[in-house]
């Protein structure tokens, strides 16, 4: 007899974890089935680590204008190692966190690999549970190039395991994770090179941002190779790393090299075929804008879903689901339109809404508006090299709607989620006009645009 819930969610990351713990406070028996730690990528693996990360490579940067303030530091010393230890302790006090909280609501904590058996029953252990409803949230894992010595790479679960910082590396991709951790690498101290297939990083972003980003790069010293796609990755006699480009050229006595190509759904674990739910061609679970599969009563969100691969969005989308299933509300579901991110690059992007390009697609040359700047924060006002920040606004039709807003810069990664919140709302530009600077301030240049 399979051991029956209300509702199961297959995968205790956050969309997961946010979706059954909101379902339980409704009243709904609800279970989680998990065979790693809790908290899924965001948490061990992806944004909790990186931001911890960045935070120490913040700081790192800052030091650079502190003599420019009068505070004189002649030495420091950086610890990898304490660093790690530091981090994997306050991660161990999440996944803590996570497990009291479903304890508090009454969520049973299934350890172990699950599986479809039938469309409403999954075996773990040998064990079956059935219920009324099923989420898959079983996110997803970072691609790996198919080329000789793939192997001999990590990717950025392997970068979170490094114990000791490595000297010379190689990072391969253009999106989130490779400038991240570029960026991170480059600026605690190693010799980092930043191998991308095209002319510039981000390359879905706008081109303020993208462009502005692979500047910055290379003034903070970091060797962006454009044009280099990976053809063969070899371990060398002196037990370094060689790695090979299409274009003839190699980078040779490397500590480690670091596949970022992207990230691909975990959803040929789970036995999708005896619950006939259907995947798209590269294995993501598609859904209707309520999430539901092409089976009754089975859900998909976050990752495996591939909507906006985002922990926040999943997080909401299963916050929203539990309370169409479990809360009565009929229409509960997630608005995926102008979702703001934030890139912890070297100096952090904020964006949300459209690009130039989209916005001039969306609405034509004659009915969009553009507003651009670049500035040198008071922050560096002070310093030797000036770090500058830049913003655009693009705003649509004769009320100016404001359809995208692109910073980046010091601070950007805190300046956003306001913005946000009144790009979300519809903000005009005269909204924008109408409120009162905050001097001085580095987000204040986004209401004195002209
Ligand atoms: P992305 O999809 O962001 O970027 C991967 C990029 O790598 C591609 O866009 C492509 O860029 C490049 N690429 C693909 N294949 C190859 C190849 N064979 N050789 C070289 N380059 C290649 O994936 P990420 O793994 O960086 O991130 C996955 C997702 O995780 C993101 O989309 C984001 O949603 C999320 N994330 C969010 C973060 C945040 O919120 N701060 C942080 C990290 C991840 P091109 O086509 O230009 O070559």
């Amino acid at each position: 007899m399979a051991k029956h819930f209300d509702l199961i969610c297959l995968g205790g990351g956050s969309g997961g974890i946010a979706t059954a713990n909101r379902a339980a406070m409704h009243g709904a028996k609800c279970a989680i089935i998990e065979k790693g730690l809790l908290g899924g990528t965001c948490v061990n693996l992806g944004c909790v680590p990186k931001k911890v990360m960045w935070l120490a490579s913040h700081l790192v940067e800052s030091l650079s204008t502190v003599a420019d303030f009068g505070i004189r530091i002649d030495k420091y010393n950086f610890s990898w190692e304490r660093l790690v230890k530091n981090r994997q302790t306050y991660i161990h006090r999440l996944n803590q966190l996570y497990a009291n909280t479903l304890e508090k609501n009454n969520v049973t904590l299934i350890v172990g690999h699950g599986k479809f058996t039938a469309a409403k029953t999954l075996t773990v252990n040998g064990e079956n549970y059935s219920a009324d409803h099923i989420v898959i949230a079983t996110g997803g894992r970072p691609s790996w190039p198919q080329i000789p010595g793939t192997e001999l790479g990590i990717s950025s679960d392997g970068f979170f395991a490094l114990e000791s910082q490595p000297q010379k590396v190689a990072v391969v991709g253009a999106g989130y994770i490779a400038v991240e951790i570029a960026g991170v690498l480059n600026t605690l101290g190693s010799e980092t090179s930043l191998l991308i297939r095209t002319q510039t990083v981000l390359r879905r972003f706008d081109p303020l941002l993208s462009n502005f980003l692979a500047d910055c790069m290379q003034t903070q010293g970091l060797n962006l190779l454009k044009e280099h796609i990976p053809s063969k990755l070899e371990r060398t006699s002196n037990g370094k790393l060689k790695l090979y480009c299409k274009n003839g050229s190699s980078l040779d006595n490397l500590d480690c090299v670091i596949w970022a190509i992207g990230r691909e759904p975990r959803s040929d674990e789970i036995n999708l075929t005896a619950a006939g739910i259907q995947t798209d061609a590269r294995g993501y679970i598609h859904a209707d804008e309520y999430q539901n599969t092409n089976i009754a009563g089975i859900y998909s969100i976050g990752d495996v879903f591939g909507g906006v691969e985002l922990t926040p969005v999943a997080i909401a989308a299963g916050r929203r689901l539990a309370e169409r299933l479990f809360n009565n509300q009929k229409d509960s579901k997630l608005d995926y339109h102008n979702i703001p991110t934030v890139v912890f690059s070297h100096p952090a992007i904020g964006t949300i809404g459209l690009t130039e390009s989209q916005a001039l697609e969306k609405y034509g040359k004659d009915n969009i508006r553009i507003y651009q700047s670049k500035f040198t924060p008071m922050s560096q006002a002070l310093a030797t090299h000036k770090q500058k920040t830049a913003m655009k606004l693009i705003t649509a039709g004769k009320e100016e709607k404001v359809v995208g807003c692109h910073i980046i810069g010091e601070g950007a990664d805190e300046m956003l989620q306001g913005f946000a919140v009144a790009i979300k709302m519809g903000a005009s530009k005269a909204d924008f006009d109408n409120t009162v600077a905050i001097h001085p301030t580095s987000a204040e240049e986004l209401v004195t645009l002209r």
